[in-house]
């Protein structure tokens, strides 16, 4: 089977290297020739455990390909994934654009019957739109040719993205027809063997799952947040609070640890967007409207504290900061808390010093010369007020207090993701400030 996969972003590269790995011809294209020539050359764009090696082993292998030639692709290809961007449009809904011009594409260049797969995270009522858009270059075209529209939103976590998709907690795939219901079980067969589920349903169902997943993640994370926040007021420690409920079955102990908010490409765009759907049908999401203006305030709560303790006087301070991208394991800084804090210490007046293993390359892109960048975390510390630490990354989880002592003026923590231990810090004369901890000052 040969298929292209349209857009080779975080999700794209991984599709189209993991359908390779299991023996099928792929194109990875992108309108990005940068992104494309560096494939070309062996350069991975993106920082994502072990996809390098697997995309190096395919290339080699014959079964990976990079190109900018969208035409050539959908012509020799049985069936084509969209997974390009879906940023949020200025009012928050998805913006189809890039989805739309990769349908009308497909219209303007197909040849044969073709498997047309939206894997890109967009909104209900998608299919419909890329049906048409096919259908309308192919009537330019004055041509009569078959294809189906498949939805198969992806569920992958960036940082684990290839295991994810190897072994898939479930596949969702919505078609309209036997034929693309053949195609699309023939090509996840491999991913299936040993157990991992594919939910075949309408195409309507499969874009909504998409969305209701990401919300339903999101708003479990804006509810330990939100509860954190009264566990401040109230003198009750999150951490416990979150083991109390975590050992409940029907709870679960997943996804619910307090924090400086969510980010990341998904979650504040989906939540988003999915608001806009059901307005666009007359009805309001008010739970999700909650979980959004839950995370808007959350990510806000760290400048808050560090605010309170040099009481407003942040001009002329320094902030160590540790962790930038949304989270662990990934370079993505896109919505993610590190940028928000950041720029308010800065508008504040204060000088900020950054370290992240993987994502310094990102902020440059975001902060310019207006921050510094730190060659590895105690670096950053050297005269600095206090330490904040953003994104939990392994590395910052064991600190040497005596290192820290000496480089830090002030013996402060702010720490975003509560994994420093309270006591510790306190028995070690840290000013200590978590999120949902009672404070020890
Ligand atoms: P990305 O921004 O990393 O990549 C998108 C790529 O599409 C870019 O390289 C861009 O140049 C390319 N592109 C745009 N228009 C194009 C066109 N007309 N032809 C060819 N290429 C084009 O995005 P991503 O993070 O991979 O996300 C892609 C989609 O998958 C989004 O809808 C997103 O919501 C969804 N998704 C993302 C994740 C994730 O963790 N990143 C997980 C699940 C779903």
């Amino acid at each position: 089977m040969k298929i292209a996969v349209v857009g080779t972003g975080y999700v794209g590269l991984v599709t189209g290297t993991c359908f390779a790995e299991t023996g099928i011809n792929v194109t990875c294209v992108d309108i990005d020739e940068t992104k494309i020539s560096k494939l070309k050359s062996g350069i991975i764009p993106i920082y994502e455990p072990g996809l390098d090696q697997l995309v190096l082993q395919n290339v080699e292998k014959g079964r990976l390909h990079f190109t900018t030639n969208v035409r050539e692709s959908i012509e020799q290809s049985e069936l084509v994934f969209i997974a390009v961007g879906t940023p949020p449009g200025e009012d928050g809904s998805a913006d189809l654009r890039h989805v739309l011009e990769v349908a009308r594409q497909v219209g303007r260049f197909m040849t044969n019957y073709l498997v047309v797969v939206t894997k890109s995270t967009v909104p209900i009522g998608t299919a419909v739109k890329v049906k048409a858009a096919i259908q309308d270059e192919l009537q330019k075209r004055g041509v009569e040719l078959d294809f189906d529209v498949a939805s198969n939103p992806e569920f992958l976590k960036e940082g684990n993205a290839i295991d994810d998709f190897m072994k898939p907690d479930r596949i969702v795939v919505g078609t309209e027809t036997e034929q693309a219901q053949k195609v699309l079980s023939k090509l996840y067969k491999p991913f299936t063997l040993n157990g991992h589920p594919i939910l075949f349903m309408d195409v309507p169902s499969a874009e909504m799952t998409k969305y209701a997943a990401n919300a339903m993640l999101a708003t479990k994370i804006s509810f330990i947040n939100d509860i954190a926040n009264l566990c401040e007021l109230v003198g009750a420690d999150i951490s416990m609070v979150r083991q109390g409920i975590g050992s409940d079955a029907r709870i679960g102990n997943k996804f619910i640890y307090a924090g400086a908010g969510y980010g990341g490409s998904c979650f504040p765009k989906d939540v988003k967007a999915i608001i806009k759907t059901a307005e666009s049908y007359g009805y309001r999401l008010r739970l999700l409207e909650a979980v959004d203006n839950i995370n808007e305030d959350q990510k806000k709560i760290l400048v808050k504290k560090i605010s309170q303790h040099f009481k407003n006087h942040l001009e002329g301070k320094t902030f160590a900061v540790w962790g930038l991208s949304f989270k662990p394991h990934t370079d993505d800084m896109r919505e993610a808390p590190s940028v928000v804090i950041i720029k308010k210490l800065i508008k504040a007046g204060a000088k900020v010093k950054v370290y992240d293993p993987v994502a310094m390359h990102e902020a440059q892109k975001v902060f310019g010369n207006t921050i510094e960048y730190g060659k590895d975390p105690y670096d950053v510390l050297i005269d600095a007020d206090a330490l904040v630490l953003i994104t939990e990354w392994p590395e910052f989880r064991i600190l040497n207090y005596k290192i820290l002592e000496k480089l830090l003026k002030n013996k402060v923590v702010f720490d975003g993701r509560n994994i420093y231990d309270m006591a510790e810090m306190t028995e070690n004369g840290f000013d200590y400030y978590g999120i949902g901890r009672t404070n020890v000052k």
